[in-house]
């Protein structure tokens, strides 16, 4: 089959890229190895799909080159694809921080991609393995399960590797490789980190406990909550730190939140003088977790028993320093099975940021999160995909 674009992959990207450029009037091909299209959708956002945020800024995704995606999120901005949803009587809310969700379920942003596909006349093939990709002159032969595709331009939209059971794949990769592309080592991001040995024993008897914190990793602080999990810790806070965290580093955690920590006990010993340490501690975090800090020394217990009055103003300030510096050495993350993006890809210096065309092969694209580009958690992964997506539809 001859088609002027064959997208691969029916993911966010892939499917928005092809009924795009569809509508520009050129013929479009996509196909997928799933059963079923878009399916990180479907379960995004815990089922309400956070397919955006208005606080999009290209300070808010990592990449080798920050500068990368200027271009794309300037030209397909949230509004844009607001504009989109409006045509469409999708209606949505902001959660927190920016971050949009669906008021109905995320089969509606997949109901709506699938329409979009069918009014321009795009061909979706599920259930399509490639098999061979070869470039001979101008035209891409692409071997699959459904036949050969013959094409200009051949859009790879496979994403990354989080989730293999939901099949994600190293295809782009593999792609990238074979036309001399370099990749920026994938790994896990937005996912829970783990401990071992006497961290682990302790944040497991404190599972289920969350608590806001201030979250310092490679440069990069955030100031959300942060859960105890059977295996670790978890919550918005260290998700957003694991896409920073590199083996062998601590994570700083804030447990003052960047509040004047010093400045707050001195203030409740001059309130409440007769009240203990730990009672002025638990009115800032749980009572299990206070116990937790006493039983390791970092409120050593004949401290956290005296009342604030008997207590130094430099005593306090030392509590207050190490609470608010607590360094905490992961073992790993929960890998791939549960991170819900890959950082790292195919590397952006040979990528066009205009029109994410290679500028090794002529008519080859990669678009989302097959790309080493990883924006933060709370919709801007969709927002990089919508964007980069629009630009290459644009061109091909
Ligand atoms: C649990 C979870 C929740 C998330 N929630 C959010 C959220 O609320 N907001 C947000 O912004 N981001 C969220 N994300 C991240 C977001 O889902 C992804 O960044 C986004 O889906 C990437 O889009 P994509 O089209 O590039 O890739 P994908 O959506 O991964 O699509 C890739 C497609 O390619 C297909 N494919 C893979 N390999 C092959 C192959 N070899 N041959 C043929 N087809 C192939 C796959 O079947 C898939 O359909 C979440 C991720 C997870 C895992």
């Amino acid at each position: 089959m001859v088609v002027d674009a064959l997208v691969i992959g029916a993911g966010a990207a892939g499917l928005f890229c092809a009924a795009q450029a569809a509508h520009r009037g050129r013929r479009v091909a996509v196909i997928d190895h799933a059963a079923k299209p878009a399916e990180k959708v479907r379960i995004s956002g815990g089922g309400r799909c956070n397919f955006t945020n208005i606080h999009t800024d290209p300070a808010r995704f990592i990449s080798n080159n920050p500068h990368f995606a200027k271009s794309a999120l300037a030209r397909y901005t949230p509004t844009d694809f607001l504009s989109l949803l409006k045509r469409y009587d999708i209606t949505w809310h902001e959660k927190a921080l920016g971050q949009l969700f669906c008021d109905g379920r995320s089969m509606l942003i997949i109901k709506m991609l699938l329409d979009e596909l069918n009014a321009s006349g795009v061909d979706l093939r599920l259930g399509t393995e490639v098999s061979e990709i070869s470039k001979s002159g101008e035209e891409f032969r692409v071997e699959t399960s459904s036949g050969t595709f013959c094409t200009a331009c051949l859009v790879i939209a496979t994403g990354g590797l989080s989730i293999p059971k939901m099949g994600a794949t190293g295809f782009a990769y593999d792609v990238a490789r074979q036309f001399g592309h370099a990749i920026v080592p994938p790994r896990a991001g937005l996912v829970p980190l783990v401990f071992s040995g006497k961290d682990k024993e302790d944040f497991a008897a404190l599972s289920g406990i969350s608590c806001p914190v201030r979250v310092a990793v490679g440069g990069a602080t955030f100031d959300e909550a942060m859960l105890f999990t059977h295996r670790g810790l978890s919550g918005p806070a260290i998700l957003q730190a694991s896409s920073y965290w590199r083996e062998g580093e601590p994570v700083e955690i804030d447990l003052f939140v960047g509040a004047d920590g010093a400045q707050d006990l001195i203030t409740a010993k001059a309130k409440r003088p007769r009240q203990t340490l730990i009672r002025a501690l638990e009115a800032r975090l749980p009572k299990r977790f206070i116990a937790c800090l006493t039983a390791r020394n970092l409120v050593p217990t004949l401290m956290g028993d005296s009342r604030l009055a008997d207590l130094s103003h430099a005593a306090l300030e030392a509590i207050a320093r190490t609470l608010s510096d607590w360094q905490v050495y992961p073992s790993g993350t929960e890998g791939w099975r549960t991170a819900e993006v890959t950082v790292g890809g195919v590397d952006t210096r040979e990528l066009s940021s205009k029109t994410m065309e290679s500028r090794r092969v002529p008519g080859l694209h990669f678009i989302g999160e097959c790309v080493d580009v990883t924006g933060w958690l709370g919709g801007y992964n969709f927002q990089w995909a919508w964007s980069s997506a629009w630009v290459a539809a644009q061109e091909i």
